[in-house]
């Protein structure tokens, strides 16, 4: 009798906490401070019906937290970032933001497209990365609530990057839609359309740690990669052109391995990248959603999976954190404290002509998901 209450009362429980979770489900909207010019700028609370939380400013489009449930029910932010918006405005590891006009690298900051050459900055050793000095990750982007979407809660950005920003041809008008859907998962559909033919490739740069963020290193979390082949580059991270195949290299996640495994293993690859810091080339075809990664963390039970339409997906393991960054609850981040898995185009797609094009033809539309499934495993 004694256990049968008992269990009433815990099945109760877990009932009264449901409903809570449904009722405080959907988007809010509060201040994240200002800018330095004195713009103001939003977070946005995205809830969905099983207490996931994300929170995303419309600064940057920056995820500042996502708190998932670890195998017990626990939540945990899972993502690095800051507390203050201030410390977004700095120059820093693009923790969690949104990422263009084009992600990852574009060798001397050079390109040219119908025999105009264009001069982008040069931000990264002698290249140009992740869109420039000020790229999508340090603009404000106009944020609403996106209503009716029967997934969960959605958060619409937009954004317009003026013909020559950052050197880049073209008036890009962007839409990027993060919902947090009833599934647990972070799903972000980008949209992009141009006056004029211009490069473009998007991607969001969240840091992981799937023991929750400050907790330590990656390097026991297991990761799976769904690709025969990665873009080996040269010293300063720009692929050599060819693919190369994973097979006998540390770079092999077909199967499970700890990040940590292989990470500092003399090889030429993991040497330029100072670990993990490349883009492998996701198995099945671009343009249809695909599994591209899985990460699984034992002590908490979470499991990561990465979908994308992207035909490929850069590994970064937090190689150049130095433990100087405090985070949001005042941990300081070591190096190879969170991970990152952004889908995309290869590195440098503009001067490669054997890769996938990256040029978005006036009047054409470029379309890209890409979707973090969280669960958990016993
Ligand atoms: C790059 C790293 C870079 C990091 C930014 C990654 O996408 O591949 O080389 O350090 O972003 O902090």
């Amino acid at each position: 009798m004694k256990r049968i209450s008992r269990v009433l009362v815990a099945v109760l429980w877990l009932l009264a906490l449901a409903l809570v979770a449904q009722a405080q489900a959907g988007i809010t909207k509060t201040s994240f401070g200002k800018t330095d010019l004195g713009e103001n700028i939003d977070l946005y609370t995205l809830r969905n019906i099983h207490g996931v939380e994300a929170k995303i400013t419309n600064y940057g489009g920056i995820v500042v937290s996502l708190k998932v449930p670890d195998r017990n029910g626990k939540f945990d932010d899972v993502v690095l970032g800051f507390k203050d918006l201030a410390d977004y405005l700095k120059p820093g590891p693009y923790f969690g933001a949104l990422i263009g006009r084009y992600g990852n690298r574009i060798a001397k900051g050079r390109f040219t497209l119908n025999g105009v050459e264009y001069k982008l900055a040069v931000n990264n050793g002698e290249n140009h990365l992740h869109g420039g000095i000020k790229g999508f990750d340090k603009v404000i982007w106009a944020g609403n609530k996106l209503k009716g979407k029967a997934e969960g809660p959605a958060l619409v950005l937009d954004y317009l990057s003026n013909d020559g920003e950052e050197g880049y041809p073209g008036n890009l008008t962007v839409r990027v839609i993060y919902t947090l859907t009833n599934k647990n998962e972070l799903k972000i559909e980008y949209s992009a359309t141009t006056d004029k033919d211009t490069v473009t490739n998007l991607t969001h740069h969240s840091y992981f740690n799937l023991a929750g963020e400050g907790n330590g290193d990656i390097l026991n979390t297991r990761v799976t990669i769904n690709a025969d082949r990665f873009v080996p580059t040269d010293a300063g991270s720009i692929p050599l052109g060819e693919l190369r195949k994973v097979s006998g290299t540390p770079f092999d996640f077909l199967t499970a391995h700890a990040i940590g495994e292989r990470i500092n293993q003399d090889d030429e690859q993991i040497k330029f990248g100072s670990g993990y810091d490349h883009t492998w080339v996701i198995n099945g075809r671009p343009g249809v959603m695909r599994l591209a990664a899985t990460a699984y963390e034992a002590t908490s039970g979470r499991v990561m999976q990465v979908w994308t339409t992207e035909p490929g997906v850069q590994f970064y393991t937090g190689n150049f954190l130095d433990g100087t960054l405090t985070g949001k609850a005042g941990k300081l981040y070591p190096r190879r404290s969170g991970f990152c898995f952004e889908t995309q185009h290869y590195p440098d797609s503009p001067n490669q002509p054997s890769f996938p094009t990256t040029t978005l033809k006036k009047g054409a539309t470029y379309r890209s998901t890409t979707v973090y499934k969280f669960s958990t495993r016993r």
